[in-house]
């Protein structure tokens, strides 16, 4: 059996809930998720190296230049990336590894590890959708309604991921996701040495 970690992506519109969700995998499971590097600038709660590995563009574009991201993108103004070692590393040592990332990046993701498990997370209604990302209080007026205008781009891509979750409840889209590694694991391209190991 291939031993490595599942690969998961999970993307959906700003206010979706999907670093909520992330959340509780990780502290409910043995999951890990990806630190991304941002040239974003940090909001008032979050710490370098633990939300995200703050960058000046300068030190971004090192990093592409390094080939040290395994996938990066452009989103409403910033820059944003997944770094390569740590996720090749978390696979090998068989750990579910998630990237929370936007849908361009998860595209790349995609064609590199064609078995990776794209899961696109949804809110119930657009009209939630507007009072989460209103009630989390984290942006302004300008940039919500640019995030806004992106989630109607963001939901045309639904159709090229694996798997949609609703997030009604934030412990059942996260169960939901649990489900969805399971089942993951029992994928026939994880079993194909057990075809040797029978001739
Ligand atoms: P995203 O990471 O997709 O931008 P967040 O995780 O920051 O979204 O969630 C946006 C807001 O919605 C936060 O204030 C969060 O507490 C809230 N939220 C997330 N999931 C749910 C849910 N299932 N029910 C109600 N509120 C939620
Ligand atoms: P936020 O600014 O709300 O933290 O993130 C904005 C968007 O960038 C979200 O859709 C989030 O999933 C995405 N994102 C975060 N990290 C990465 C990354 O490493 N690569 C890509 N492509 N998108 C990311």
């Amino acid at each position: 059996m291939n031993e490595k970690g599942i690969l998961m992506v999970i993307s959906g519109p700003s206010g979706s809930g999907k670093g909520t969700v992330v959340s509780c995998l990780t502290e409910n499971t043995d999951f890990v998720i990806s630190i991304s590097a941002t040239t974003r600038q940090p909001r008032d709660y979050e710490e370098n190296g633990v939300h995200y590995f703050f960058k000046t563009l300068d030190e971004f574009g090192d990093m592409i230049n390094n080939d040290e991201l395994l996938e990066w993108a452009s989103f409403c103004g910033n820059y944003y990336g997944t770094p390569k070692a740590y996720v090749e590393e978390k696979l090998a040592e068989g750990k579910n590894v998630i990237l929370e990332i936007e849908v361009q990046g998860a595209h790349q993701i995609k064609k590199l590890y064609p078995e990776a498990a794209l899961i696109f997370l949804v809110p119930p209604s657009k009209e939630e959708l507007m009072d989460r990302l209103c009630g989390r209080g984290t942006e302004d007026e300008d940039t919500i309604t640019r995030r806004l205008q992106r989630a109607e781009e963001e939901i045309k891509f639904l159709p090229d991921y694996d798997y949609v979750v609703v997030n009604d409840y934030v412990d059942k889209a996260a169960e939901k996701i649990m489900d969805i590694a399971k089942s993951e694991k029992m994928r026939s391209y994880r079993y194909k040495n057990m075809v040797e190991a029978f001739e």
